[in-house]
């Protein structure tokens, strides 16, 4: 579920790693599903012994750590994917059975990597491995910073709904499908629109939306929703739930024109719009 801004404030949340010498990195026992990690654990920690956590950024919906050995400045990549549960911790975490990782550096700070359902993954990768798995070409401009032109030639020969469009990483990095019918309803279009029926006005007002809704809810620290397994690096729940104006709101009153809310299934995923205000192209 972490998406742009729930990933953004667990990166911000860790910053303050930054510069510090990893002492141990420990992947403590687990009998449930076990999370992905690669290269393998023994290994992955032999590998970051001493070295140190040069900056940490978000890349779409992961949070990156780009780490330095003391005796070999090369850099490597620590890749965290959140996927559906997981989080970033630098405090106790909400149990201590679904902790996969944990890091303690030389100023016996802790990092957490937390995640219910084991589907978060965490790999460790030189620098060619992860331009080739992390590329432009395989991952589309930030979300925060897209253009509508950016975002109109990315899709104006493609016959899918905007919704699937804007979910796909290529296109755009960081939009999941809470976002993705906010984002719909803030630009008013109806996430059913075939891409190519958008014209380029539309595009912009979809990228100004976009960056709105995004920004806001990084302010408000993400989303928790349902039974709020997202949490702050802190171990806070986000706000900006309390700002959805059509995600998980059906059969309500649409706050602009009071039409009730609809959900719509696209491509296996639950949509939330209003059929009044979101003009179908
Ligand atoms: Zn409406």
């Amino acid at each position: 579920m972490p998406e742009l801004p729930e990933v953004e404030t667990m990166c911000r949340g860790i910053a303050c790693f930054c510069g510090e010498i990893i002492a141990t990195t420990q992947f403590p026992r687990y009998t449930r599903r076990p999370s992905p990690i690669e290269p393998r654990p023994r290994t992955m920690a032999a590998k970051l012994h001493r070295s140190r956590i040069m900056d940490i950024t978000r890349l779409g919906k992961r949070a990156v750590l780009r780490i330095q050995h003391n005796e070999t400045p090369v850099d490597s990549f620590l890749v965290f994917e959140p996927r559906m549960t997981g989080l970033l911790l630098r405090v106790s975490p909400p149990t201590q059975q679904h902790v996969r990782l944990a890091i303690t550096t030389r100023e016996k700070q802790r990092l957490i990597f937390w995640d219910r359902r084991g589907l978060g993954t965490i790999t460790l990768i030189d620098k060619s491995t992860f331009e080739a798995r992390f590329g432009s070409h395989a991952l589309g401009p930030d979300a925060l910073t897209i253009t509508g032109a950016a975002l109109h030639t990315k899709i104006h020969s493609s016959r899918r709904h905007i919704k699937v469009a804007l979910l796909d990483q290529k296109i755009l990095a960081g939009v999941g499908n809470i976002y993705a019918s906010e984002i719909l309803h803030e630009a008013k279009v109806d996430p059913r629109t075939r891409c190519h029926r958008l014209s380029q006005n539309t595009c912009d007002r979809i990228a100004t939306a976009c960056s709105r809704i995004l920004h806001h809810a990084i302010k408000m620290e993400g989303s928790s929703i349902g039974d709020e397994t997202y949490r702050t690096a802190d171990n806070r729940p986000g706000r900006y739930q309390r700002f959805h104006k059509v995600y998980g709101r059906s059969d309500n009153k649409c706050f602009r024109c009071e039409t009730k809310i609809q959900r719509v299934v696209q491509a296996q995923r639950s949509t939330f719009f209003c059929p009044q205000c979101q003009r179908r192209y």
